[in-house]
């Protein structure tokens, strides 16, 4: 009999799936790492576990402890399904601007969702960020995961994802590129595919609103970059212990209406059904042509799936009210 002990078996090891026809004007062959099929369809659940059981190593959880993190999607049900099998009570603190299916799924996994106002500041005490910390330190027992700087993210993909894409390529992977929040997937993938061999290339893919691409060109920290965005789970305005800036080779930016058309052009033109950081990588990909030969490997990973997304990027209606289906007027870019 072939069977895993528990859900917690079936994370990693995902496909490794060749894009055909939205990147077939490029000379190279690209490869889509397609973490949906993950238990919690996303990558998350990858360090999720990790830094769970990193925090029970370190002696910081135990044995009906409680585990308390600010996240509204993927880390949390990422988190969610380790809190079930190994026992712990699990808290999201989520911000008010969150979708509706979002908490109710975060509900459906037996989490304990609270709610903060979005419109103060992170240091406000009702912010969700300092809410966190504060349901942390006053519940007994309690552990704050802090996923921009704790290094399990990182790990993790050092640890799991890179192996997995260096072995699934025989090694031949030359570029690597991905679209970077906590800067987990980038920093631990990266690392490791660097190790194996220095001349592979990693490039993140950033949002028009975030910090990281002039910071990585420049060494400046430029609030004037940061500005309200629609692209979920990838770009900051903070720089997070997680995005190591050396391991990164450079970083594109993509527009929210390039990665909305493009996640809808996965799911109608590749059957790869996935949320809209997969469409901002794969156009990503598509604006860093000039750095790809034929005899190049291009690997892309597609972080979570489209079922959050049906009342947004697969809209139509949503898609008009941002502008997103009118050829002629996007929605205003800074460049
Ligand atoms: N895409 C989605 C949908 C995500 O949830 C995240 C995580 N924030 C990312 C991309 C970026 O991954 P990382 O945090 O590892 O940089």
């Amino acid at each position: 009999m072939e069977y895993a002990s528990n859900i917690l078996g079936t994370i990693g090891n995902t496909p490794l799936v060749r894009i055909n026809r939205i990147t077939s004007d490029l000379p190279c062959l690209v490869l889509a790492k397609y973490e949906t099929f993950n238990p919690g369809n996303s990558v998350k659940d990858r360090m999720a576990l990790k830094m769970v059981e990193d925090a029970e190593a370190d002696g910081l959880l135990s044995p009906g402890g409680t585990i308390v993190e600010g996240t509204s999607g993927n880390t949390g049900m990422g988190l969610a399904l380790a809190a079930i099998v190994r026992g712990y009570r699990m808290i999201c603190v989520i911000s008010d601007k969150q979708s509706r299916e979002k908490i109710d799924i975060l509900r459906a996994v037996g989490c304990e969702v609270h709610i903060c106002p979005t419109d103060v500041a992170p240091e406000d005490p009702r912010s969700y960020y300092s809410t966190a910390r504060r349901l942390a330190e006053e519940i007994p027992g309690a552990w704050y995961v802090n996923q921009y700087d704790n290094p399990g993210n990182t790990r993790a993909h050092y640890e799991s994802t890179g192996p997995e894409i260096w072995q699934q390529t025989d090694g031949r992977v030359t570029h690597f590129v991905v679209g970077v929040g906590t800067g987990g997937t980038i920093s631990g993938v990266g690392r490791y595919l660097k190790e194996q061999n220095p001349d592979i290339r990693i490039w993140g893919v950033d949002t028009y609103g975030s910090v990281f691409k002039k910071y990585h060109e420049t060494g400046i920290f430029d609030p004037d970059e940061i500005y309200p965005y629609v692209t979920e789970g990838i770009g900051e305005d903070i720089l997070p212990e997680n995005v190591d800036f050396e391991i990164i080779d450079g970083f594109t930016k993509v527009t929210d209406r390039d990665a909305a058309l493009y996640t809808r052009r996965l799911a109608r033109e590749e059957g790869m059904f996935l949320g809209n950081s997969a469409g901002a990588a794969v156009k990503g990909v598509l604006q860093l042509a000039e750095h790809f030969g034929p005899e190049d490997v291009v690997v892309v990973l597609f972080h979570d799936h489209g079922s959050r997304y049906v009342n947004k990027i697969y809209n139509d209606q949503w898609m008009r009210d941002q502008g997103f289906l009118d050829p002629e007027s996007g929605p205003p870019v800074k460049e």
